[in-house]
């Protein structure tokens, strides 16, 4: 299956998120064969990381975005846990400080935009900016509404300075994302996981969908896709994830220099 063509938004399409069901299987089930079809793409990304590395021509920027406990730690442990650390950086975007909020919004982001050769990965990102600043009013309305469009522009500035941009949505119901909690609660491992702000950000659940269809409607362009990954299935989600990069990368058509010269 083309997972990329299947779960991308299609540019200004209006999305409710009510039509897209977080418990899809896309027709695969939790077996031996799926096992070693995401093994297989997690050695593949190994030898398409390596390829980028080698050649340095272009970047590939992952975002993961979702409500808490949608799996964005753990997406980024199981996919990328065949590539070489040496050509891969992670960067989570926290609270911003005082330094951070004295810039313009994507001050902070573009310095952590990766450079030629390497795969970045954002736990959160200047989608932020859209969502929990737009639920708590952290900023007056007019300021977080001009965002959509300069969001665009800043992304279609780095593409077009070949940085390639794949933004995953982890979608997740209500229902998985209380089960999780309940697992963080009661997991000596896990509960350092939990925040009490997680529990009130869970109030805001219908505002938090809202903002999220706003970003999928406004921002999901050719040269930088959103896509909606079924995510109560974890299996499912980093299937679907590892898929669409390897697909993306594929399509590079990269070979390796000739010799150090050429390159
Ligand atoms: P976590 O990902 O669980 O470590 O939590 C990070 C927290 O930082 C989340 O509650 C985010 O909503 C918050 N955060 C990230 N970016 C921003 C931002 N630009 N403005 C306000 N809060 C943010
Ligand atoms: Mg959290």
């Amino acid at each position: 299956m083309d997972f990329s063509r299947k779960l991308m938004v299609p540019p200004d399409k209006q999305i409710k998120l009510a039509k897209f069901d977080p418990a899809d299987t896309l027709g695969y089930q939790n077996d031996k064969k799926i096992e070693a079809k995401l093994n297989k793409t997690i050695k593949r990304l190994d030898q398409l990381q390596d390829l980028l590395y080698a050649e340095k021509k272009r970047a590939l920027l992952i975002v993961l975005q979702g409500m808490d406990a949608a799996g964005k730690d753990g997406t980024i442990r199981h996919v990328m846990s065949g590539v070489s650390p040496q050509g891969c950086s992670v960067k989570s975007f926290k609270v911003p400080n005082s330094q951070e909020l004295a810039h313009d919004f994507l001050w902070r982001i573009h310095k952590a935009i990766p450079e030629r050769g390497m795969i970045g990965i954002f736990n959160r990102s200047h989608y932020e900016d859209v969502l929990v600043v737009r639920v708590h009013k952290l900023v007056p309305k007019e300021v977080w509404k001009a965002r959509y469009d300069e969001i665009n522009r800043f992304e279609r500035n780095l593409e077009e300075n070949d940085v390639k941009i794949l933004k995953f949505f982890l979608h997740i119901s209500r229902e998985e994302q209380e089960k999780r909690f309940q697992e963080r609660l009661h997991d000596p491992r896990k509960k350092w996981k939990f925040s009490k702000s997680d529990a009130a950000e869970r109030k805001l659940w219908d505002d938090y969908g809202t903002a999220y269809e706003a970003v999928l409607s406004r921002c999901s362009t050719e040269y930088a896709p959103w896509f909606i990954i079924p995510s109560d299935h974890k299996w499912l989600r980093n299937l679907a994830i590892s898929r669409i990069i390897a697909e993306t990368l594929e399509e590079f058509d990269m070979h390796y220099p000739k010799s150090p010269e050429s390159s």
